[in-house]
């Protein structure tokens, strides 16, 4: 293949010379091509027995693991940054679909799937866990494959008295949680994790590292709660830390039950927590209230709750900092005047528990209808829902976008981000107009000019 070059023009030849230089990158498949940028942390479906530890390794939701789940074609582990662009590089030159995966906790395993039709290539950012604390600034930067356990461990080596506001979850990872927002205990306080964002080292679609002021400010605003997979690889974070008092009490409320109902609990238990696996089935949907449900209405719900063993239901109080946040200021809207959020979650061990699991997590939902936001009905994109609508697999890959997917995607992007959905497709559509980097329920650029110019 050929590569245009531009020669800038010389004093004695006042004209342009456009030469064909040959790439010898540009036609190689996939690992060929990684083996000639140095990275050899990768592994494909037939040529390593690692290949299905990988695969498997931080993915979550057994729901992606299926056999009837297509598999990639590789998994890349990049190790530095360098081997993460050349990976991006590598990925578009052999037309592979690119899905990156930091901690593996998307709720519909987006981070484990193909997001359309074509093969595609898991790269796991898991190598590039590094944090680095500057007390002086108050900052950290912090790699987009770290854990959120391995952040507050790096900050708490540093100082005890910082933190930083994310979820509670230890293996969550800072590449979807910080990108989708992250609400967690310190949320009333000091707002989400998006909230603390200073700056970004963003891989796009071109292998380009973009960062302030480089970075176009509404891509930088998208990227900071818009959603992962949707702008580029975020290569690293650059957080403000925040203050916490070195000592903090907490407390767990306790139901106590009769003796013979503990001792059946825990008799049980015996039998099933050692031999737990790590990861389950899963599905969550989400709301937010804005009035305070009746008691009638409360009622009405903990009926639902009661007979599903595999079902939760967790409550997310809103206010403080959260209250005092403009909509506007990052994509993430629900702000004033949400009293709290609602997680509705089932977790099941056996497959064939699915249907009812699921079926019970959707009644459920259908059933708060009247309690909860309207028009539209609000959703956080972290606890991301596919029922509230897909892309068409064809309409994920390269083809030509225009006003009929941008409206469809409205779907879900209202939902996630009412008002702030039109300002995130523009950002789309300056950072990555070939959507290299997409998924189900992707934000669309609002067109797309086709080149194969790499
Ligand atoms: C056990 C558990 C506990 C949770 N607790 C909380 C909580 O307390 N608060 C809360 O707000 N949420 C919570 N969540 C939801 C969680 O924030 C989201 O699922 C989040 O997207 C997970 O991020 P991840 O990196 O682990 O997931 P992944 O599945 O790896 O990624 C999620 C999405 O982000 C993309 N992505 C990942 N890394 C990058 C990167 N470096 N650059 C660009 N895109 C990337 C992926 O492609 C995917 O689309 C929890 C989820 C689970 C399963």
């Amino acid at each position: 293949m050929a590569k245009l070059v531009k020669i800038p023009s010389f004093r004695l030849h006042s004209f342009i010379i456009i030469v064909f230089l040959f790439d010898p990158t540009l036609s190689l498949p996939l690992s060929d091509c990684l083996i000639l940028h140095k990275i050899s942390n990768f592994t494909l479906p037939n040529s390593s027995s690692n290949y299905a530890h990988f695969l498997r390794f931080s993915l979550q939701n057994l729901r992606a693991s299926g056999e009837r789940t297509p598999k990639p074609m590789a998994v890349i582990l990049p190790e530095t940054k360098e081997q993460l662009i050349h990976s991006v590089t590598c990925c578009m030159r052999s037309s592979l679909d690119i899905v990156i995966r930091c901690g593996g906790h998307s709720y519909e395993g987006l981070s484990s799937m193909p997001r359309g039709k074509n093969p595609f290539v898991i790269v796991d950012m898991m190598n590039l866990n590094g944090v680095t604390v500057d007390l002086g600034s108050e900052t950290a930067w912090v790699e987009g494959g770290a854990t959120l356990g391995e952040l507050y461990y790096a900050i708490a080596e540093h100082s005890s008295s910082h933190g930083f506001p994310a979820g509670v979850g230890p293996t969550v990872g800072v590449g979807g949680h910080i990108g989708g927002g992250g609400i967690g205990v310190l949320g009333r306080k000091y707002g989400l994790s998006a909230d603390n964002v200073l700056d970004v080292v963003l891989i796009d679609g071109l292998g380009r590292e973009l960062s302030r002021p480089n970075l176009d400010e509404d891509v930088f605003w998208a990227v900071r709660g818009g959603g992962g997979g949707n702008w580029g690889v975020v290569y690293a974070w650059k957080v403000k830390l925040v203050e916490v008092p070195p000592r903090v009490t907490c407390f767990s409320v306790s139901k106590q039950g009769p003796n013979h109902e503990l001792a059946q609990l825990i008799h049980e238990w015996q039998f099933v927590g050692p031999t737990l696996e790590d990861g389950s089935y899963m599905k969550v949907k989400s709301d937010y209230v804005k009035k305070p449900i009746s008691t009638e209405g409360l009622e009405g719900a903990l009926e639902k709750v009661a007979p599903e063993p595999k079902g939760l239901v967790i409550l997310d109080p809103y206010g403080g900092v959260m209250d005092r946040t403009s909509s506007e200021s990052i994509p993430f809207p629900h702000r004033k005047g949400n009293l709290y959020n609602i997680l509705y979650a089932a977790f099941w061990g056996e497959e064939e528990e699915g249907e009812r699991c699921l079926s019970w997590v959707r009644g459920f939902y259908d059933y708060m209808t009247p309690f909860v936001s309207s028009n539209p009905r609000g959703a956080y994109v972290n606890y991301v829902d596919l029922d509230l609508g897909t892309m068409d697999s064809t309409n994920v890959n390269g083809v030509q976008f225009d006003d009929t997917i941008v409206h469809k995607a409205k779907a879900w992007g209202q939902k996630y981000f009412l008002g702030n959905y039109d300002r995130l497709v523009k950002a789309k559509t300056v950072i990555d107009p070939q959507n290299v980097f997409s998924h189900q329920q992707g934000i669309p650029p609002s067109h797309v000019h086709i080149h194969d110019e790499l």
